[in-house]
């Protein structure tokens, strides 16, 4: 068995996404015939585990599953790209978390998550995937799972000398314990407006908006603002990294994309803003192809965007 010592640890969710197109949106009560289907791996943690994989860096997920047939899709997937999959949990009782999406013509879309086993992804699996973690350099982390084990995940993961990465999503308020923690914040607008309590944010308003993450202790918060790139807000000033012009298509895991990319050019010594901006390739990379996992760029498509 190869070894489960990584560079970038994530724990999170992994989900399945069953995907119905049709040419408009039911109505409560309403039954209608759609398009195509297509079911593909999903899930925050997994997306974004799959995205630092896939640039190169030596990845482990630490998710819960079900134990029923979405779970031999879900390592196909991810033996693609190499991503380690040692402390993946297979739940005995509860189905792997799905992700139920109907999109209509105009790209409109309406989306269950039945979170299934992530909902009980424990601080005991956390303790379990330690051969990961206290090797690893970079800790990705987002909320699908409870909050409780994101908190003790990223307090391990400083411990053990982690830069830890959390991407509050979905968003609702961190707790200080989660804070002290956390050394790189990465969230879109509007992630960043709610967790604030900013208004509107854009390129102009994201350092005054983030400067309350700062204060609570956090060291970097990266906005992303799709195609206008990000802005890094620091507790010594703000620096914009500008975007890249693309054919967006489909804009479905850009954020996750970016994550898994910013987390594998740290692990190479890359600086904050070096980083981002490659991060930036990636996620822009990704809008010009459909879906989520499927969609994002080789290590080689990234590196010949940068330069
Ligand atoms: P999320 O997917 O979480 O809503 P964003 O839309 O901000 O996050 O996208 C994340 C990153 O992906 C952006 O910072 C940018 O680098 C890239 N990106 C997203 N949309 C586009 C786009 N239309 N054109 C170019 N790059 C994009």
């Amino acid at each position: 068995m190869a070894s489960p010592s990584c560079d970038v640890v994530v724990i999170g969710s992994a989900n399945m996404d069953m995907t119905v197109r049709c040419k408009h949106l039911p109505i409560p009560g309403q039954t209608i015939l759609g398009d195509s289907f297509v079911i593909n791996p999903g899930g925050k943690g997994a997306n974004q585990a799959f995205a630092s994989a896939r640039c190169g860096a030596k990845t482990q997920l630490v998710a819960r599953v079900g134990n029923g047939v979405f779970v031999p899709r879900f390592l196909d997937n991810y033996g693609r790209v190499g991503l380690g999959h040692d402390f993946l949990i297979r739940d005995p009782e509860l189905p792997s978390g799905t992700a139920l999406i109907f999109v209509d013509e105009d790209g409109e879309n309406m989306i269950v998550v039945a979170p299934g086993a992530n909902q009980k992804l424990r601080t005991a699996d956390v303790d379990a995937a330690m051969p990961a973690i206290e090797g690893a350099k970079v800790m990705i982390l987002q909320l699908e799972v409870p909050l409780e084990t994101v908190v003790h995940a990223a307090a391990l993961g400083k411990k053990h000398g982690a830069t830890v990465i959390l991407n509050p999503a979905p968003v609702r308020s961190l707790p200080p314990a989660l804070l002290d923690n956390v050394d790189i914040i990465v969230a879109n607008e509007i992630e960043i407006a709610i967790l604030t309590g900013a208004g509107d944010v854009d390129t102009s308003t994201a350092a005054q908006a983030c400067k309350s993450l700062i204060s609570a202790g956090v060291d970097h918060v990266i906005t992303t603002l799709g195609k206008d790139g990000a802005v890094i807000t620091s507790g010594d000033g703000a620096t914009k990294v500008r975007g890249f012009k693309v054919n967006a298509i489909d804009t479905t895991s850009a954020g996750d994309t970016f994550v898994g990319a910013l987390a594998c050019a740290l692990t190479e010594g890359k600086s904050l803003e070096d980083a981002t901006y490659f991060a930036n390739a990636a996620g822009a990379l990704t809008c010009t192809k459909i879906g989520a996992q499927q969609a994002m760029p080789t290590r080689e498509e990234v590196d010949a965007m940068v330069a």
